[in-house]
């Protein structure tokens, strides 16, 4: 199968290529040319088969140049027990007849991040060596929380790769910033930078620009590349588990096979959501997809009018990883309902870029009603969410993943839609635990992982062991700097 770039068709690369390139020369994001089917007998035959061999078996349908051996031995060490406090890996949990929810965070650090990043080290080294690259890897991240520790955790002492993340020095939670600067491992660096999260990212994109740079550091054997979401490599590992979630529902009795069913996304760049589109086209029966927001409802806004329009005021919220005005993977989906319309995607593109704003034509948005329905949730309806779930069904839920429930409904109230809903939730409770505290109606007496304790003795609900152990632990990485002493910094690096 060959990937094209959505804003030229005509560029055609194989999957091992847009795995290591990421993105587009053209700008683009690389997406199949055609989308696989699910062959029939799919979902009875990946019934029968754990989450690790139905990741095989999805992820072999796009990757024509990767054999079930190497799949298989990817997926045994990215989903393993080592990692991953489930052998179930993605487990779904019931809450109501109607209601499910969707756990991708029994990884190594509690996100769903973890879901791809587990997985992208093992395609990318792997891609590296069928494109005949020589280099090593090295990985350059700017993170404002979750993608860094995920993209550590991912990266820690893979072969032939090193890894270095950014994050601002005041622009993350305690837990977070003690999850990252005491990462193990022989090939991590972290280092906070003395700004907010675009200071970061402003920089480490000047980096990888940087023509010279690049030069030299290639003559020493390095190839940079990042770990950010619009790698086809994290998008991928992603479409399962909406497909392990239908076969456990089946399997669970609470649907039968061919029932549609609605998702329920917290959206933040649209990857997750977007994964969830891929599953419905290659024929997993989903009804309605629902993108939940916060209080940054761009994307509400353009599922309901049409309109993409990012000049408004940012908010910061108690659900970060979704505060976010331009989300990226969007143009994947423009993409594929236009009919893989290259050029009026990249107008789209150009007008964003231009103006911050564009309106889709009058058959994409007809297209886009067909499948999405949209809603929001502000911090006290998301606070009032968390709690209720908590009285009424002693299930705990982090900001994100109430932000979904919240908005599913919302939805139900405004269509009477009855049919077997999944929240994906994306975050276990503890990696929010001030906000959760304060939602369960505890006032948090303490900073740091001692909020862990504290929400743990209010809930009665066990905190996940990764985050435990940080209890313990000191920061390995303690310097901070100033954006003009990045790119000195990744060349000590890779000395
Ligand atoms: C990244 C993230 C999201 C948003 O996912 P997208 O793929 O960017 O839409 C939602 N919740 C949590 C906890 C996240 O870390």
């Amino acid at each position: 199968m060959r990937y094209v770039s959505t804003r030229n068709k005509s560029e055609h690369v194989s999957s091992a290529q847009a795995i290591e390139r990421g993105l587009s020369v053209d700008g683009g994001l690389f997406v199949p040319e055609v989308l696989p089917r699910l062959p029939k007998g799919a979902i009875g035959e990946l019934r029968g088969m754990n989450y690790r061999q139905r990741a095989v078996y999805v992820m072999k349908l796009f990757l024509e140049d990767y054999t079930v051996a190497e799949l298989t031995d990817f997926t045994n060490r990215a989903y393993g027990p080592e990692g991953f406090d489930t052998p179930k890996v993605a487990p779904v949990r019931k809450l109501d007849h109607r209601t499910h929810f969707l756990e991708l965070w029994h990884g190594p650090t509690c996100a769903f991040k973890d879901m791809a990043l587990q997985m992208l080290p093992y395609l990318l080294t792997a891609a590296t060596a069928k494109n005949g690259e020589t280099r090593k890897v090295c990985i350059l991240v700017a993170t404002s929380g979750d993608t860094g520790k995920a993209a550590l955790e991912g990266f820690a002492d893979v072969e032939g790769t090193k890894i270095m993340v950014f994050y601002p020095r005041d622009g993350v939670s305690d837990i977070q910033k003690l999850q990252m600067t005491s990462q193990e491992g022989s090939n991590v660096a972290v280092c906070a930078v003395n700004g907010n999260f675009d200071d970061a990212q402003t920089t480490v994109k000047e980096i990888f620009s940087d023509p010279e740079l690049r030069e030299e550091l290639s003559k020493s054997g390095w190839l940079l590349s990042s770990a950010n979401s619009i790698n086809w490599g994290r998008l991928l590992p992603q479409i399962v588990y909406y497909i392990s979630a239908y076969c456990d529902l089946i399997s669970s009795g609470d649907i039968s096979e061919g029932d549609g069913v609605n998702f329920c996304v917290p959206t933040g760049n649209f990857g997750d959501i977007l994964a969830g589109y891929y599953a419905m086209k290659m024929g997993l029966p989903v009804k309605r997809l629902i993108c939940a927001s916060n209080k940054n409802d761009v994307l509400t806004s353009f599922i309901n009018t049409g309109v993409y329009d990012r000049n408004r005021d940012f908010y910061t919220t108690i659900s970060p990883s979704m505060d976010i005005l331009v989300s990226s993977n969007l143009e994947r989906l423009l993409f594929d309902l236009s009919g893989s319309d290259d050029s009026e995607t990249a107008g789209y593109m150009e007008k964003l870029r231009q103006t911050g704003r564009y309106e889709i034509s009058d058959k994409i948005k007809s297209a886009l009603d067909d499948v999405f329905s949209a809603a929001s949730c502000d911090d006290e309806e998301t606070k009032a969410v968390i709690m209720r779930a908590f009285k009424e069904h002693e299930y705990l839920m982090d900001t994100h993943t109430a932000v979904a429930y919240g908005a599913l409904e919302k939805y139900r109230r405004a269509t009477g839609d009855e049919t077997v809903s999944v929240v994906v939730s994306t975050a276990s409770p503890y990696k929010f635990c001030a906000a959760v505290l304060e939602a369960i109606g505890e006032t948090p007496a303490h900073t740091g992982p001692e909020l862990i304790a504290e929400l743990e003795s209010a809930s009665g609900v066990p905190a996940p062991a990764p985050l435990k152990a940080l209890m313990g632990k000191t920061a390995r990485f303690t310097r901070s700097l100033d954006k003009t002493e990045l790119k000195g910094e990744v060349r000590d690096f890779l000395k």
